[in-house]
């Protein structure tokens, strides 16, 4: 059985690298699985893509089609033509993409109008509602074409039941991401900013933001920001920059000497700042959910989630994207109010071979 294991993006990476590792193990236990790691090139700068490669142990990719494009569509389109050169060299049995990228989506049409090549969706189900994020289009039209729906969360089964998929095609398995984060954990490695910026644990804050609802307009950043450092209230704020982000920031002044605004982190430097972190304030979907496991207090500065349970079990709150209401939860937070929160079901590091195991009995 050959799989072709579609990934292009950061996050992407994360949570493919668990799922390589459990076909390695199928693999020396005798099973008849093949992989080709497809890299679709869409995040090409060393921070958002090789470093991960490095600290995950993920191998080399079978082929990286450095696909680009300025556009969405210009995007898609590259991602596209180039997917289907590969699958005319050799037809998998199925491919697989995860997450909610447009990689995820452009392959999972490729492979389908390829003579429908089976298709399996992880992370499939979650909706935020939203329209105006390009994510919640990548993951409506790859759940429309998918076969096999592997999902995080009852929420997303019941999304994917309420839209006429199957029950036989629905397997609840948990979340590959945390498998990650779980593996990873006695890894997490002091970054040099630790010393550099006199940091303490919870005696400071981790800040990204890269949604285009809060970073296009940089006056929008501006006030986010200004309202972020106001809350702060002195401690240092660590803000890892997407490339997106740093772009708006060149278009504003903000400054204060509490604010340290730095390049993306590698995974292990990242995560050992925010286990330790007062608070992480963010509009990322993933670092919600590695909060939420990690029990670390995390504001989400958005007015809608495809992931509820970080804020309705886990330890989020979902603040909206009103400057206003950032002070009001950093008084929450000092009064020593903020919930404890609890881990969502299956989120036990073992999902990736839940995935394994199932593909295999399913070929
Ligand atoms: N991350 C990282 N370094 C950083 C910022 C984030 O390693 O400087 C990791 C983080 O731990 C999480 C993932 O990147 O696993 C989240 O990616 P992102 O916020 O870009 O994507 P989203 O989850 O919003 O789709």
């Amino acid at each position: 059985m050959l799989v072709d294991l579609i990934a292009g993006a950061r996050p992407n990476f994360i949570k493919i690298a668990p799922i390589i590792e459990a076909i390695q193990e199928e693999q020396k236990n005798g099973t008849d699985i093949e992989y080709r790691l497809i890299h679709t090139g869409q995040h090409y700068d060393k921070l958002l893509s090789s470093a991960f490669f490095e600290q995950l142990g993920i191998p080399e990719p079978y082929v990286n089609l450095h696909a680009k494009g300025e556009t969405q569509a210009e995007l898609t389109a590259a991602i596209m033509h180039r997917y289907e050169q590969v699958l005319q060299t050799r037809r998998p049995d199925l491919a697989l993409v995860v997450g909610d990228v447009t990689s995820t989506m452009a392959c999972a049409i490729t492979a389908k109008k390829m003579n429908n090549i089976p298709l399996a969706h992880v992370e499939a189900g979650i909706r935020s509602g939203d329209l105006t994020m390009p994510e919640e289009i990548n993951r409506i039209v790859t759940d429309a074409i998918t076969d096999f729906f592997f999902t995080t969360t009852n929420t997303a089964n019941e999304n994917l039941i309420h839209i006429g998929v199957p029950e036989q095609r629905i397997f609840f398995v948990g979340n590959t991401m945390i498998d990650t984060l779980l593996k990873q954990m006695p890894r997490f490695k002091k970054p040099a900013l630790w010393e550099q910026y006199n940091l303490a644990p919870q005696q400071y804050i981790v800040t990204t933001l890269h949604r285009p609802s809060n970073v296009d307009d940089p006056q929008k950043l501006k006030s986010l920001v200004e309202a972020i450092i106001q809350g702060a209230n002195g401690l240092p704020i660590i803000f890892p920059a997407h490339p997106r982000t740093m772009k708006a920031f060149d278009k504003i002044n903000v400054s204060a000497e509490n604010l340290h605004v730095i390049e993306p982190l590698g995974y292990l430097e990242f995560n050992y700042l925010v286990k330790q972190a007062k608070i992480v304030v963010t509009d990322s979907g993933g670092i919600t959910e590695e909060t939420t496991v990690m029990k670390v207090p995390c504001m989400t500065l958005r007015d809608n989630t495809e992931r509820p349970e970080t804020y309705t079990i886990g330890t989020s709150m979902l603040l909206g994207t009103s400057p206003s209401a950032i002070q009001p939860a950093f008084d929450k937070l000092y009064r020593g109010e903020w919930k404890k929160g609890e881990v969502p079901e299956l989120w036990d590091g073992h999902t990736a071979k839940r995935i394994v195991h199932i593909l295999k009995n399913l070929f």
